[in-house]
């Protein structure tokens, strides 16, 4: 489903104009479809369901309690990265019995909260860890579920900064340690092993680094299972499943499923995934407004008052967002910089593009927002973070308000 496209001229979300939105709500201002994400949820969710499985929605992709709650109501698990990320479930109607903790640096504190709110799983990402689990754990009289997040050692072939299970990444446990890290797991009281786990990377767009990193994953099984089988219940892929920016051609559900779950489904354990991306990166976008457009002798740049604090991904790992006007033009192309008001010559979300000739005052949109993008936002040059809408049919909903001047200096006091 295409949640963002054009009718006579004008760029809608589903049924909704989305200059209607930025004159009502100003900008910058992410707007999502709700049955966008909620479909990609389903569809995912479909392609498993020949088998047990679970989808728990990656939060940290964008963490709007009204997406959550989309989601809970749609029936998804979620994996979360933090206590707050927890909290954000709960508030938002979702179960923690069907949450999986992933991260590298759990606290003591964090632990605590989410084994007195009884988890699903905590993904074990070193023996340091493990340890902590056991004594917080045995010092609250429970049992930590567990599973170890196994590194593979598959090149996921996506961005550097986003590849995650190769050998030298910081997170999981190198899959030749694995079986020695579940020997000490099962003899320690205060856990109990569940599953295993891997995550990749993310932004994969092929099914083969899937493929390969789930062969590896499934031959320490059996020998987990020997350890402890009565409570081996679950197999976790991980998410990383990749979408569409540019030219990219990723795997639909049914392309993934057919892939993966040859390999899985006489396994006899509960399938999980870990989507983020994948659920919500298409179903939102950024609306902007142009500010100037400045010519100099060698570069147009058009000024937009959306910055690299709203959406930081061209920055950080240069991607690339579809840039469009709101309002379709037949005027013809220019070649601009694309650029935010921050004072960072790294606050560009295009060089040298092609895009739609704008003027001043006009509106255009950055495509593919919804994931990492209000997630990742922050007040750099003090700057408000802006509001977020769900659109839903013809129905709208003010799901963040934009933040004001006052609420960026709440918190904070002269001494
Ligand atoms: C970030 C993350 C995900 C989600 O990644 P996407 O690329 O957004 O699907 C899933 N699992 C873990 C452990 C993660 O850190």
């Amino acid at each position: 489903m295409n949640a963002f496209e054009y009718h006579q001229g004008e760029l809608f979300c589903e049924r909704v104009p989305l200059r209607k939105l930025a004159a009502k709500f100003g900008t910058p201002l992410y707007v999502y479809s709700r049955n966008h994400i909620v479909g990609q949820f389903a569809g995912l969710d479909r392609a498993f369901r020949q088998i047990d499985h679970l989808v728990c929605y990656a939060v940290k992709a964008n963490s709007n309690l009204a997406i959550i709650g989309e989601l809970a109501k749609a029936g998804a698990g979620f994996d979360i990265v933090s206590a707050g990320e927890l909290y954000r479930v709960v508030r938002a109607g979702g179960e923690p019995g069907k949450c999986v903790f992933s991260g590298v640096g759990k606290t003591v504190e964090e632990i605590e909260y989410a084994l007195k709110l009884g988890i699903y799983i905590f993904n074990v990402e070193s023996e340091a860890e493990l340890r902590q689990l056991d004594c917080v754990a045995r010092r609250l009289k429970k049992r930590a579920p567990i599973a170890v997040r196994v590194n593979p050692g598959v090149d996921p072939e996506t961005h550097h900064y986003i590849s995650t299970g190769k050998e030298e990444s910081k997170f999981g446990i190198s899959i030749k340690r694995a079986l020695g890290v579940y020997r000490e797991a099962s003899r320690l009281a205060g856990v109990e092993i569940r599953g295993v786990q891997m995550h990749i990377g993310s932004q994969i767009v092929k099914t083969q680094p899937y493929v390969l990193a789930s062969r590896k994953l499934l031959g320490l099984v059996e020998e987990v299972r020997q350890l402890a089988p009565a409570t081996l219940k679950t197999v976790d892929l991980g998410g990383g499943i990749g979408i569409r920016y540019k030219d990219q051609t990723p795997p639909t559900p049914q392309q993934f499923a057919a892939a993966v779950l040859p390999l899985v489904k006489n396994v006899g354990l509960r399938v999980l995934l870990e989507p983020g991306r994948f659920i919500v990166g298409n179903g939102g976008v950024l609306v902007t407004r142009v500010i100037y457009v400045k010519k100099t002798p060698v570069k147009t740049f058009v000024i937009t008052d959306a910055a690299m604090n709203d959406l930081i991904r061209p920055a950080l790992y240069s991607s690339y967002h579809e840039i469009v006007p709101v309002k379709a033009t037949k005027t013809g192309k220019i070649k601009a910089d694309i650029v935010g008001p921050v004072c960072e010559s790294g606050d560009f979300f295009a060089e040298a593009r092609a895009i739609a000739a704008v003027g001043e005052g006009e509106l255009l949109v950055l495509k593919s927002a919804g994931a990492y993008g209000m997630a990742m936002a922050s007040n750099y040059n003090s700057r408000p973070r802006p509001a977020e809408v769900l659109v839903n049919g013809s129905r709208v909903d003010l799901i963040r308000r934009r933040e004001t001047l006052k609420d960026l200096i709440s918190g904070e006091k002269i001494s």
